[in-house]
């Protein structure tokens, strides 16, 4: 078993991964940088790094090489690297390797392919998971793009091949259009993600996001943990997740689970997996894409599960083998997750900055607060906006519903603007109660977002 891991991250996640690693006895060491020298998370880890002065271009945890450095300076064994900043970075998990250091995630060549869309739907489309229309590989340019859509007819989704957050995604409903968005979705894509290399598919209209938890270790054992639903989205940004999905039955439930599994195996994959995939309305389901890094909504497969999802992730890039086969997985109950982010939800969703003055939490036995922060919290704009996870778990969908509610009502904070009004607002909402909603919903079905 590992000993040691450096997490090169911050916030709630970090905590996250403290936890699990002290209970496992691995010694936990985290950076501390000068923009919030004072964060939470610090307290958690055996050991506090700073991390050196540097003349700033590339912050902290997107800095590679210091990163590493620091690892190898403190003679850590693994680097564990949360959700985004360099948690699907090839070169990232590359350099650790090559300086002896296990990256906990997949090898690098998978976490390459994977987080190439273009390269991954190869991959997927070989393994016989069912696939959107498309372009084959990427769109040179808009000439080439109006022929593809002429061909798979419209509306078609523009996406950059490296992408990621709902960015360098655009959607084209007429032939019109294109000249425009092509150069939109790309010049994003360069901006965001230095690669303008886009690609064409077909777009759903109204589909479901459903996304399955897949776990490997390095001996070909493959298990899934079942799905997610994630399709209340704003900007294509997920904002409030379950497990199960209402929209699934144990027949589809297993199909798709097989495809995720088949997947997973035949890319030989390695880690935590999520396999996401669009459902559309005749219950036709096509590959996404494959994150290759623990997601921001783990919580709620662990509730359905009872599994601790850092602990398989760490006990993999220890090289054991998987403690649990497919039938030790029971399904039970129904798990949401809100994410409460500091934002004004009026104005577009737009990060709110602040001091938080107050903060009260909910508490009991069905839930689960994530968060990386305290009263007296600075929300800056260095970091993401998301400030907390609120987790509750019922015996059903409606028990869950009303557990969350009656949770978001005790949890009080003061100081930001947050997504709490919304989250209730969608909780309270007759299609989403009912289970007639998709990705479309904030926009169709919401008659008000507070
Ligand atoms: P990212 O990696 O940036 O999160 P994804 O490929 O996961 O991008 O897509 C994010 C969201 O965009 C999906 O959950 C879905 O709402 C929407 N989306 C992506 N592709 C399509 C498509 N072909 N048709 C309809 N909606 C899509």
């Amino acid at each position: 078993m590992i000993k040691s891991i450096l997490i090169a991250n911050r916030g709630e996640i970090a905590i996250r991964i403290c936890r699990t690693a002290k209970r496992m006895g691995i010694k936990t060491y985290v950076i501390r940088t000068t923009k919030e020298p004072n964060a939470v998370y610090l307290d958690f880890a055996d050991k506090v790094i700073d991390f050196p002065d540097t003349d700033g271009t590339v912050p902290e945890f997107l800095d590679i090489d210091n990163l590493v450095k620091l690892a190898v300076e403190n003679k850590v064994q693994a680097m564990h690297p949360g959700y985004g900043y360099l948690s699907e970075n090839a070169d990232f998990a590359q350099k650790c390797t090559d300086a002896g250091i296990k990256f906990v995630g997949p090898p690098a060549k998978l976490i390459k392919d994977m987080g190439d869309k273009i390269i991954a739907k190869e991959i997927a489309a070989r393994n016989g998971v069912p696939m959107l229309q498309g372009s084959e590989g990427s769109v040179k340019d808009v000439k080439e793009g109006v022929k593809i859509a002429k061909k798979i007819g419209y509306p078609v989704i523009i996406k950059a091949a490296s992408g990621g957050g709902g960015r360098g995604m655009r959607i084209v409903h007429k032939q019109s259009e294109m000249e425009q968005m092509f150069h939109a979705a790309s010049s994003e894509a360069q901006s965001a993600f230095g690669d303008p290399s886009v690609f064409i598919e077909k777009y759903l209209e109204n589909p479901k996001h459903i996304e399955f938890q897949v776990v490997a270790d390095a001996h070909g054992n493959v298990v899934h943990l079942g799905e997610r639903e994630c399709s209340v989205q704003r900007k294509h940004q997920k904002l409030l997740e379950e497990a199960p999905s209402s929209g699934l039955d144990a027949a589809l439930r297993n199909k798709m689970a097989r495809v995720a599994v088949k997947l997973a195996k035949g890319a030989g994959y390695e880690s935590l997996g999520t396999v996401e995939f669009l459902l559309d309305k005749n219950k036709n389901f096509y590959f996404m894409e494959m994150n290759t890094r623990i997601q921001v909504e783990h919580p709620i497969t662990e509730a359905i599960t009872g599994l601790d999802l850092v602990e398989l992730q760490l006990r993999i890039a220890s090289g054991e083998k998987l403690p649990i086969r497919q039938s030790d997985v029971k399904l039970n109950g129904w798990a949401i997750e809100c994410r409460i982010n500091a934002e004004d939800v009026q104005a577009n969703f737009t990060p709110s900055m602040g001091v938080i003055k107050q903060l009260r939490l909910p508490q009991g036995d069905n839930i689960r607060i994530d968060t990386g922060i305290v009263p007296g919290s600075e929300i800056t704009p260095w970091f993401d906006s998301m400030i907390a996870k609120l987790i509750v778990h019922g015996k059903d969908r409606k028990q869950a519903i009303e557990r969350m509610l009656s949770a978001l009502e005790r949890f009080h904070i003061k100081g930001v603007k947050t997504t709490i009004p919304f989250c209730k607002a969608v909780l309270h909402n007759a299609a989403f109660c009912s289970g007639d909603f998709d990705t479309s919903f904030i926009e169709t079905k919401l008659e008000s977002l507070v």
